[in-house]
């Protein structure tokens, strides 16, 4: 699945249906793997928080 930046909308080919641009993922920034680390951490710290909440509630 590619994505055109210019229709902000989702295409199956590398070319886009409605403007015809090219688009291959390559040409997509990957995500940096500190925010996924960031992301994976914040998620845990919330499972976390969420585990000490129902402990004391219960
Ligand atoms: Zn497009």
């Amino acid at each position: 699945m590619n994505w055109c930046e210019a229709c902000e909308r989702p295409e199956d080919s590398d070319i886009c249906a409605q403007c015809g641009a090219n688009i291959t993922p390559l040409a997509r920034t990957p995500i940096p793997w500190r925010w996924r680390l960031f992301l994976v951490a914040t998620v845990i710290y919330v499972i976390w928080r969420i585990y000490q909440l129902v402990n004391w509630l219960t």
